[in-house]
Parts: C-alpha cells; structure tokens; sequence
C-alpha cells in the first residue's frame, strides 16, 4: 500500500543520460510520480525528488554519470536523489557512494519506484540505499516518451541476447523481452489520439522483437502501419542481421515507414567482426545496404562503427576504412572502443593506444562529413515532406524530411508539429540544414 500523504506538494526532477529507452522510460517514472500528484520541476526550480536515468556504454558515460549526480545534488540541495539506469545496475555500490545519492533502483525496480519512495527521508552520506537487484532481468516495462509534441519514442523490446565481446549492455538490461503487438498498437493509438505525429520504435536489439511473445518484427511493423493519425515512423538501430529483406520491401512500399535507416556495423574487417562475436560478416552487411538502395534509392541510411577494438591492427583497421567507404551510406556515427569490466574482450592481447584510436576515429569521421555532405547535396532542388518541430533556436525552425534531411526555416508558430510540401534548397551558414526554395 502506498501513502499517498509522502508525495503531497512534491516536486521532481528527471534527468536522462545515454539513449533513447532510456529517455522512454523516464518518461514513464514521471508519469508514475505524476498519479501520486507530484508535479515536475520548472526550469530553475528546486526540486524534492530528483530522478537520474543513468548509461554505462563506456567509461567516459560512467564518468558523465557522477559529474551529473554531483552537480543535480548542488542544483538541489537536500533533494531526495534517486539513481537507476545501466550504471545503477551494472555498479550498484559505486554508485550508492556517490554524494548525495539515497537510493539506488537497478534496471528491474525502475518503474516499480514507489515502492522504494516510502519516505523520501535523506540517508547519512555514503548510506544511500540499493534496492535489491535482480540479476536475470525478466520483465518488460512498456515506455513511451515525447522529445516534444512531435516525435514520441516507443519502446518496443528490451534486453539483448547477443553477448557481443566488447558489451555490457545484456548485464545491465537482461535477456531480450518485448511487450505484444497489440499493446504496441494500442500505445500508438494513443499517441495519435494526442496529437503525436511521429514515432520512433526504439529498443535494445529491436530486431529481436517477438522472442517473448511468439510474434515477428515484420508483423509488428505491418500493425503500426495501420494505426490512423500518426504520418510517419522511424526504426531506430536495428542488427543487419534481424533487418530482412522482406522487411525492407514492406518500408519501401508502406503508408507510413519512413525510408531511414540505422544499422550498426561496429568494424568494416571480417577478422574484427569476428573478435567482437557479431553476428554477419561484411557481405552480408553489404547486401542489407545493397538491397535498401535497390528499392529506397533516397533513404538515409546511418551506420555505427567502434575504433580501436582490442585486435584492430592497422591491416584490419585498413580494411574496415575501405570496405566502409565503398558503402552507399549516408553518415557514420563513430564509437571509440571503451574497457568494459566484465567483458570477453578483455581476454584479447593485442590493444590499441589512444592515439591511434583518435587518428582512426578522425580518419571515419572524415569519411562521414563527406558522405552526408554528397547526400544533402543530391537532394537540392527536390521535393521533400517535412515535420515541423517545437524547437526555436536563434529565431528559427527545424523539422525533418522522410529520409532524415534536416530543413530550417524562419520560425512560424502554426507550422510546429506540421507536415508541408517543400522544394529543398541550399545549405543553410553553419551547413547543419537546408533552407527551402
Ligand atoms: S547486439 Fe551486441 S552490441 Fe548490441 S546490445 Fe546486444 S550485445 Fe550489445
């Protein structure tokens, strides 16, 4: 039973690192807190409950964890400091003597956090409470969230079963689990009943949707499509090897799946692929890509690669540079390999220093700029469907096209969460965007 009396006249504050399940379910934990009457925070506001969704991808996202859970403590002084999130499952002790932090709630008890709100009193430092954790993470928790009133993220899956070499992830966040096609049906429906136009079906290893529910990806996209009110959604990173190519042909011929694409590729060199136990090789990778372009020749296709994974000598590394930059892709988001405790990767000899990782890092990110350089250029003096978004930076507007081109304009209060028909023109000063004509 809970007592409702605790969180009379309460304020939070939510705070998300890492990626976009993780905003989902903070999402959640604050329409929890809501229920009970607890109202979030304004900006600038004290807050009593302060609510910190951790990431541990890598080490520099544990670094960022404490600084943040440091400067929210001095933002917030005798706030009561609730941590959860990959870091809190992954480092529950660690985390619980950070200053300020009172309790600790690992991946399992995130949304179950009323119970552990019981009463909100501050601990001695140093004593934060863990709440008991679970270590075969089972549950699916059902999540969705709003950047701003355009674009809704839904969480589809959960977990991984992979046991890529290099990840911690499947520790933090348990086995691959989903919530049913109809509850994701329903979950849109809502969305559009409030007037969100865009989703994006985010995940762990969303490819793997199904495995706890007996039904397919392909079947689940084929449902969304259906759903009336929402105009477009978007699938976030998806395995190579999950993405089929009968799921492919059914985005290029949809109502509403936009040609946009985010496959994780990790390393360009067999040998590397092999070392980090992912699952395809290159010519499989190359077929994905391949098969996108036959039927989506505009799509947008985003591509993940890590430098200096332990067994990145400079001869795999040179390869993986060349196979990538023969790909038909239209930008690279680029990882340096972090040490994860814990991982079999670890157990590989042969370690990159961190210079050379900068230099390779660098040498992608090149290869990035000017891939997304020749896309937005290829599509000037095209006819683009753009969403427009709430964001108003220095007196102007942004929204997205289909195929994830970034298109300003001089802001207009009636177009926000708007779709219109545009002829896409040039750069805009900062080549970030591109006008219309
Ligand atoms: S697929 Fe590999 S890299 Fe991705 S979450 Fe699973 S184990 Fe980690």
């Amino acid at each position: 039973m809970i007592d409702k009396t605790v969180f009379e006249n309460k304020i939070a504050a939510y705070y998300t690192l890492g990626c976009k399940l993780n905003f989902a379910e903070t999402s959640t934990i604050g329409k929890v807190l809501a229920e009970q009457g607890v109202r979030k925070a304004r900006p600038g506001e004290k807050a009593d409950i302060c609510v910190v969704n951790t990431c541990s991808v890598t080490e520099l996202a544990d670094k960022k964890c404490r600084q943040a859970i440091r400067r929210i403590g001095k933002q917030h002084p005798g706030a009561f400091i609730v941590v959860t999130g990959c870091y809190a499952q992954l480092k529950p002790e660690e985390v619980s003597h950070i200053e300020g932090v009172d309790l600790v709630l690992g991946a399992e008890q995130k949304l179950d956090i009323l119970m552990y709100l019981d009463n909100l009193k501050k601990k001695e430092e140093g004593s934060a409470v863990i709440a008991s954790q679970t270590k075969d993470i089972r549950t699916f928790s059902p999540s969705c969230s709003a950047d701003d009133r355009t674009r809704h993220f839904l969480k589809v899956q959960d977990g991984c079963d992979y046991f890529c070499s290099y990840c911690t992830i499947p520790f933090a966040r348990g086995r691959s689990r989903n919530g049913t096609i109809a509850s994701m049906v329903k979950q849109a429906e809502e969305v559009a009943a409030k007037g969100g136009k865009e989703i994006v079906l985010t995940g762990v290893n969303i490819g793997d949707f199904g495995k706890s529910t007996g039904e397919t990806f392909i079947d689940l996209i084929r449902a969304l499509d259906e759903v009336e009110g929402i105009v477009r959604y978007r699938i976030s990173s998806i395995e190579p090897n999950l993405i089929t190519d009968e799921a492919i042909d059914f985005v290029a011929h949809s109502k509403r799946f936009a040609p946009h694409f985010h496959i994780p590729l990790q390393s360009g060199s067999d040998d590397v692929l092999k070392l980090m136990r992912r699952r395809y090789d290159t010519a499989l990778f190359r077929h994905k890509i391949e098969k996108i372009k036959e039927v989506m020749p505009h799509a947008f296709i985003g591509v993940d690669v890590i430098v200096g994974t332990r067994g990145e000598t400079d001869a795999y590394f040179e390869d993986a540079r060349s196979f990538i930059e023969s790909l038909d892709i239209s930008q690279l988001h680029v990882f340096s390999y972090s040490e994860r405790p814990g991982t079999q990767a670890l157990k590989i000899d042969y370690v990159v220093d961190p210079k050379t990782k900068h230099a390779r890092s660098q040498q992608l990110l090149d290869i990035s700029d000017r891939k997304l350089h020749a896309f937005y250029e290829a599509h000037i003096g095209r006819k683009a469907n753009v969403l427009f978004e709430q964001t108003r930076k220095g007196g102007m507007m942004h929204g997205f096209t289909e195929n994830y081109i970034k298109v300003e304009i001089p802001y207009d209060g009636s177009l926000v969460n708007e779709t219109r028909q545009v002829t896409l023109g040039s750069w805009n000063e900062e080549k970030t965007a591109l006008n219309i004509l």
